[in-house]
């Protein structure tokens, strides 16, 4: 195995509280001859377990980022046992913009492991997170949000691992997070994203999903800092006790024909929202043909019962695009 071309500006094995930069060559017009840094944050005192939290792997998502920084601000090295390692935005280039994929490449950093030391930014991130950072991890957290595209009822996400006590650590992870709602990853879980890398590793690793639309939900936010907080306490690495959600809803994708796609472009007029539990037949909304109004409003129905997981958070759509995401309750 290569080894990745990114370089941190901190010791990543050293005691204290640094803060650095990741470099990441990538020379085009922007930056011919400079790095692109990504900022990355490591508090580490004594023997301990290491904690990696990420934010930003999609940089329109803002709610991981914002509880992140409230950490950096707010946690005393002397706190900590162990290692928290932090890394706010990991597309930084994308988080600047605003932007769900790098403006870079136009690579969807979720998509790009295990990545590749001599590919795109991306791949060169995502090489990075798989083959530096990953073996030094105990657990780990990826926070992403609906973005500008949807919105999300706040979960927890853990991957169904093949390894069933991995599976069994995951779900433990998300009951400590104390969200109330978890979605397991299953046969729908790609092999390129961060959560495939954590399972490679062998790494217990929770995502989420906190809502979205694009800006920061305060009581999301707070939730989040809250789910962090308690993440470090079971894991050891601050002091305290936790209390964790003993029967959270557990949901999964058991089929994707649940799920609403827009059959024709228009302005979605929608009538049923995220955290909702639905019918077979229930009119989750209709399609307004704004642009040819001879043309019918079609109306969208539910084909199956389910709960709502996530609506989009466009006005107007395209034939294709995600209306809404139905889920089941894992069983
Ligand atoms: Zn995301």
């Amino acid at each position: 195995m290569s080894k990745s071309a990114v370089t941190s500006t901190i010791d990543l094995s050293a005691e204290g509280r640094l803060v650095g930069d990741l470099r990441v060559k990538w020379s085009d017009n922007t930056n011919p001859l400079g790095y692109h840094p990504v900022p990355i944050i490591s508090l580490k005192r004594g023997a301990g377990p290491v904690i990696l939290m990420i934010g930003g792997t999609h940089g329109d998502e803002f709610e991981g980022p914002s509880a992140l920084m409230r950490l950096v601000d707010d946690l005393s090295l002397e706190d900590i046992t162990g290692q928290v390692i932090i890394i706010p935005g990991l597309n930084a280039p994308a988080v600047r913009l605003s932007s769900r994929v790098s403006p870079l490449d136009n690579v969807n950093l979720n998509r790009a492991f295990p990545g590749n030391p001599a590919g795109s930014i991306s791949e060169q991130i995502a090489y990075y997170v798989e083959t530096e950072l990953f073996p030094m991890a105990d657990a780990a957290v990826d926070l992403h949000s609906g973005g500008k595209a949807s919105v999300f009822a706040a979960c927890t996400l853990a991957t169904r691992t093949k390894d069933a006590d991995l599976y069994a650590r995951n779900l433990e992870l998300a009951k400590q997070f104390g969200l109330p709602l978890v979605w397991v990853l299953g046969g729908f879980n790609d092999s390129r994203s961060l959560n495939s890398a954590a399972e490679r590793a062998g790494v217990p690793m929770i995502a989420t999903e906190l809502g979205g639309g694009g800006g920061v939900d305060p009581e999301i936010t707070n939730k989040t800092e809250a789910g962090l907080h308690a993440i470090m306490s079971f894991t050891g690495v601050l002091a305290g006790k936790t209390t964790p959600v003993e029967k959270p809803r557990l949901v999964e994708i058991k089929s994707a024909d649940h799920s609403l796609h827009a059959d024709t472009e228009g302005v979605f007029d929608r009538m049923a929202s995220a955290g909702q539990i639905v019918k077979a037949g229930q009119v989750a909304g209709r399609l307004h043909c704004v642009s040819e109004p001879k043309r019918a409003s079609q109306t969208v129905l539910f084909p199956h019962d389910g709960y709502v997981l996530a609506h989009t958070n466009r006005g107007y759509v395209s034939r294709g695009e995600m209306l809404m995401l139905v889920v089941q309750e894992v069983g």
